[in-house]
C-alpha cells in the first residue's frame, strides 16, 4: 500500500494517524521467501518535522513461518513491531538521506509493505530453533534426531554438543 506523504511534507506541524492493511504475504530474507501466517493492520503516525521532513511511527504484529536452523521444522515467530523512521521528501533530501530511505519511500509516497518488511529483516533472529535442545538432523542419513537415534556414528546426541556444532557451522559461513 502506498500513502501519499505530500501534505505531511508540506504542512507545518501536520500530524495524521492512519490504520492501513498490510498487503505483504511473505518476507524475503537472504534470497528465501518466508510465509506470513497472520498480520495485524499497521498503525502509522505521520508527523511533519520541518519543510519536506516527516517522522513515521509504525506499529504492527506479524507472524512469520520460519525454519529451525537444526532440523528445518517450521517455527512460528511473532514480530511485534514498534519503531520510528525519518522520511525526507526527494526535493530536500541529500544523497545520504536518499540512500537511507531507499526502499520505503517512492517519490512522495510511503510504501508501507517495504517499511514493515525492512523492519522485520532488521529484527530477524540470529538463531531460530524449534526448541532449545533440538537435536537436529543426522548429517549422514538426514534423520530427524528428535524422533529417535539412527545407526550412523556421527550423530550428536547431546544438545550442548549441538550448540557447539552450530558455532562451527556459523564460523564456516564467515
Ligand atoms: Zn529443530
Ligand atoms: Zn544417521
Amino acid at each position: 500500500m502506498l500513502i501519499n506523504m505530500t501534505d505531511v511534507f508540506t504542512e507545518e506541524e501536520k500530524s495524521v494517524v492512519k490504520e492501513v492493511p498490510l498487503e505483504l504475504t511473505s518476507i524475503c530474507f537472504q534470497g528465501e521467501d518466508f510465509r506470513i501466517l497472520e498480520k495485524s493492520p499497521v498503525t502509522l503516525t505521520l508527523t511533519n518535522t520541518g519543510q519536506g521532513r516527516a517522522s513515521i511511527e509504525a506499529e504492527a504484529a506479524v507472524k512469520v513461518e520460519l525454519k529451525c536452523d537444526r532440523c528445518l521444522r517450521e517455527v512460528t515467530k511473532e514480530f511485534t513491531l514498534q519503531f520510528s523512521a525519518q522520511a525526507v521528501s526527494p526535493d530536500v533530501a541529500d544523497e545520504q538521506e536518499q540512500d537511507e530511505e531507499r526502499g520505503f519511500l517512492e517519490g512522495y509516497q510511503l510504501n508501507v509493505d517495504s517499511l514493515i518488511s525492512n523492519e522485520i529483516i532488521t529484527c530477524w533472529p540470529m538463531k531460530i530453533l524449534c526448541k532449545e535442545d533440538c537435536k537436529g538432523l543426522c548429517s549422514v542419513c538426514g534423520k530427524d534426531l528428535n524422533e529417535g537415534k539412527c545407526d550412523c556414528d556421527t550423530f550428536v546426541p547431546d544438545p550442548r554438543m549441538a550448540a557447539i556444532m552450530d558455532i562451527f557451522r556459523e564460523n564456516k559461513e564467515v
